[in-house]
């Protein structure tokens, strides 16, 4: 049930199966968008309500055209520099996208994922998958097939195996409509990669409500089950909330030292490389997660490059204090 081979995970979407595929931003749940009883096992197998729009993956711009109205200038400056890659574009979506993929919204979140296996996958299928990521709703998501196995092994027919998730975030989501660019959700493409194709800087509109443009920016997302509290001083943080016997870790972009008795340091990269730091976050929270510790700190990273999708991801699954 996890291996490499495209014609069984095909093979199992066509017969209406979900099946989890790797991506390079996090791995998928994905089903035939064609498939409505398909699209709703989704729903059921993450337990995410269905106000909660599912991204569609193609295999490139032209095999989107069917599935929506039109692609407006800025949309296909954005897709010829970024696709394949972390980025979901939102378009008018044609009649063949049904209300169920869409959560009833007008429009579509339309990606290129840039993993070879799952682009071969997407060219065999012939048509397109809705694949959000492929966790329990308001858990960290899966960078491995291991991840998934572990918590949706029973939902899924097939598991992708595409090694490790390079980037390790999701997508970055942007909304063209009306030639209008906004950033509805920081991900794996940072602001800084986006403006310099555009030429400016985009508008941010990263909601919050209860049921926001952008799912994944609900308050409470990406959680572990051990509180974690986020910080802009991390020893000092951990100082105040520690207890004698407790056991904590502290994430940190770089190794730090000199910590209390009963904590450890969980540094995101020896270098202070943000992209390498937001490839081991999602693993880091999960491995934390299993060590039952009394508690996680995190210190808060540069605001600069992925550092603040990073930042992002921290902020919601932190205890709000
Ligand atoms: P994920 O669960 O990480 O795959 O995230 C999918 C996210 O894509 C959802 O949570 C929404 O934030 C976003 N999304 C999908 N479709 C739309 C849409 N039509 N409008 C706005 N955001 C969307
Ligand atoms: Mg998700």
């Amino acid at each position: 049930m996890i291996g490499s081979s495209v014609s069984e995970a095909a093979a199992n979407l066509k017969a209406g199966k979900l099946v989890a595929i790797p991506t390079e931003t996090v791995y998928g749940l994905a089903a035939l968008i064609r498939l409505d009883e398909s699209v709703v096992q989704i729903f059921k197998a993450k337990n995410r309500p269905a106000f909660d729009p599912l991204i569609v993956h193609v295999p490139s711009l032209e095999a989107a055209k069917p599935y929506i109205r039109e692609v407006n200038s800025e949309a296909k400056k954005l897709a010829d520099a970024f696709w394949p890659g972390p980025l979901t574009l939102l378009f008018e979506k044609s009649d063949q996208v049904s209300d169920l993929v869409s959560s009833g919204l007008p429009t579509v979140a339309v990606r290129v994922p840039q993993h070879e296996i799952t682009l071969r996958l997407l060219q065999a299928l012939g048509e397109p998958v809705a694949a959000p990521s492929a966790n329990p709703f308001g858990y960290v998501s899966p960078t491995t097939a291991a991840h998934v196995a572990q918590q949706l092994g029973k939902e899924v027919a097939y598991i992708l195996d595409g090694g490790p998730a390079k980037v390790g975030l999701e997508s970055t989501i942007v909304s063209c409509l009306n030639n209008e660019v906004k950033v509805l959700r920081l991900g794996g493409l940072s602001l800084e990669q986006l403006s310099e194709v555009l030429g400016y800087t985009p508008e941010l509109q990263l909601s919050t409500h209860s049921n926001p443009q952008a799912p994944g920016q609900l308050d409470k997302h990406y959680a572990t089950h051990t509180p974690l509290y986020l910080s802009d001083a991390g020893l000092e943080e951990l100082k105040t909330r520690m207890k004698p016997g407790q056991k904590w870790a502290l994430i940190s972009l770089n190794p730090l030292a000199d910590l209390p008795e009963g904590c450890t340091n969980y540094p995101l990269s020896q270098s202070g490389n943000l992209d390498e730091a937001a490839s081991k976050l999602f693993a880091l929270m999960r491995n934390l997660d299993e060590l039952k510790l009394d508690g996680i700190v995190a210190e808060r990273l540069p605001d600069k490059g992925l550092g603040r999708a990073i930042n992002d991801r921290l902020h919601r699954a932190a205890y709000r204090m």
